[in-house]
């Protein structure tokens, strides 16, 4: 996420001062790892039978367009909203994956699953976009450590612990902010149980929708660093989903 962020400002400061800026894009995105840490394509389009094999005239990306914009690794998320799926949120993460294994599967002289960073740099090498997973909300382990095993096993590299709702074991930032004045839960023991093995098993921690106190709960529990995969400053612009200067300096 580093990496693709001071790729953006860079960007940003080449479209400022430079007058070939399109030209200038396409340098840097050649010469660098360009990292997209989420994409919501799963369920925008693909779910929907769109075929982002082919250039298409809805949505943000496809694969033509991802290569074009020199996109070397993305990460696909696995998203699911946690009201509507209460039950069977598991089979919906696996569905998404079987979705997204057939469109590599179409696709394999674009694109293909890594589930490691040799994966990563044999593949980018080889011309073609990294496809990595990332499970968006952890109501789709449904409060099972085996679940969890098995989506790392099928390639998911990190989970963000809420989306907009709290599970039993983990509270977000959207009903904190809705709620302020309600006493914010955090990390149950339970929430713990899952950190751990998410450190163990080398998946990474996404703090992107945890609330404040989740935040920091987690942050005395893991031994591994976290990620938060779709948020930015809350000082440029705030959203919930964005961290405080002090989050940014504590973590
Ligand atoms: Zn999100």
């Amino acid at each position: 996420m580093k990496r693709s962020f001071i790729l953006s400002v860079l960007s940003l400061c080449s479209f400022m001062h430079m007058t070939n800026a399109q030209e200038d894009y396409k340098k840097i995105h050649e010469e660098l790892i360009v990292v997209d840490g989420h994409n919501d394509v799963i369920v925008s389009s693909i779910l929907r039978g769109r075929d982002i094999g082919t250039r298409l005239t809805q949505g943000h990306t496809d694969i033509p367009r991802l290569k074009e914009g020199g996109v070397d690794v993305q990460v696909f998320a696995v998203w699911s909203d946690d009201t509507r799926w209460k039950t069977n949120a598991f089979k919906h993460a696996n569905d998404q994956i079987d979705a997204l294994e057939k469109v590599i599967e179409r696709n394999k002289e674009h694109i293909e699953l890594a589930k490691n960073v040799e994966d990563v740099y044999r593949i980018n090498k080889a011309g073609k976009i990294a496809a990595l997973i990332g499970i968006e909300s952890g109501n789709m382990i449904e409060e099972s450590i085996d679940n969890l095993v098995k989506l790392h096993e099928r390639g998911a590299k990190y989970m963000t612990l809420t989306w907009n709702y709290n599970l039993s074991w983990a509270t977000a930032a959207a009903i904190e902010d809705e709620k302020p004045d309600e006493e914010q839960k955090g990390l149950s023991e339970k929430g713990r149980e899952i950190i751990r093995k998410m450190n163990e098993l080398g998946m990474m921690v996404d703090l992107s929708h945890g609330s404040k106190k989740l935040f920091y709960d987690v942050l005395e529990v893991t031994t591994k660093p976290i990620l938060v995969s779709h948020s930015n400053a809350a000082a440029l612009t705030p959203h919930s989903r964005n961290l405080d200067d002090k989050q940014l300096e504590d973590s």
